[in-house]
């Protein structure tokens, strides 16, 4: 199986949740007496967390509705911009060329909210401008049209759980959505949109600090605080060519989205 074939399937698997998949270890003769023929370690992603002991769940990132209240009564973008700073309070700072705020109107009544910028975006300082982020500009703007709801990208706002990307695009660990989360949180705290669209499992674990995956949480409503959370597939995902039915659930969810918001 070619590279990246293999890279389809471990994509494909994780985006249904399987963090861990099995693999023949290929046991030498001295190695067989004490280890077992299979060996549950290829990871898809870096492994983030430890094993939790039994009994214990794992370690979750806080939704972001559970954290305190932090946000000055007369908060703005721009000051929140200004409180990030030259921000290296986590190690994603230590790759990163660019940290990407989030983009679009402070009036928005449409928040997206993605996983973390990827290569393109983290060049251009500007959410969802890669292959995933075009994708996304054409089912915010043809959905609205077919829909007869006059809307273009700059009007709903887009930004991401952790606002630098992480290290060969992995998911984000809980303490840097912790830490970032702070920023998350006073964004939307600053733009009360009238809904939330939480694209992909990252950004529904922090705003609804749920393990449930996409397939389960996606098409419904939810709630982050007050405003309602609609949880869709990453437009990242639907770019697989394998996801095609997924592609048509989304386009489903995104209708509900812009008809709650804009009818
Ligand atoms: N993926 C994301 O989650 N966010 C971006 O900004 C780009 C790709």
């Amino acid at each position: 199986m070619d590279e990246q074939l293999l890279r389809q399937y471990l994509g494909f698997y994780r985006d249904l949740g399987f963090e861990t998949l099995y693999r023949r270890q290929a046991v030498t003769a001295a190695a067989a007496a004490t280890a077992p023929a299979f060996e549950p370690m290829e990871t898809v992603r870096p492994p983030q967390t430890p094993e939790p002991p039994p009994g214990k769940t794992a370690e979750q990132p806080k939704a972001l509705s559970a954290l305190p209240g932090i946000h000055p009564a007369d908060d703005t973008l721009e000051k929140i911009r200004h409180d990030i700073g030259d921000c290296t309070r986590c190690r994603l700072h230590q790759g990163r060329n660019q940290l990407v705020f989030g983009s679009g109107s402070e009036r928005a009544k449409l928040v997206f909210v993605g996983e973390g910028p990827g290569a393109d975006e983290d060049e251009q300082g500007l959410p969802f401008v890669g292959r995933a982020g075009q994708l996304l500009t054409q089912m915010i703007e043809g959905t609205a049209r077919k829909e007869g709801i006059p809307l273009t990208r700059p009007d709903v706002y887009i930004c991401n759980v952790v606002k630098c990307r992480p290290p060969e695009n992995r998911t984000p660990q809980p303490d840097e959505m912790e830490t970032c989360g702070e920023f998350l949180f006073r964004q939307l705290m600053v733009i009360q949109p009238k809904a939330i669209c939480a694209l992909g499992s990252t950004a529904a674990k922090a705003l609804l600090g749920t393990k449930d995956g996409v397939m389960r949480l996606r098409g419904k409503w939810h709630k982050w605080r007050d405003i309602p959370v609609m949880v869709t597939y990453h437009p990242s995902y639907l770019l697989r060519p394998y996801n095609q039915n997924a592609k048509k659930e989304a386009w489903e969810d995104l209708k509900k989205v812009l008809h709650y918001v804009y009818d």
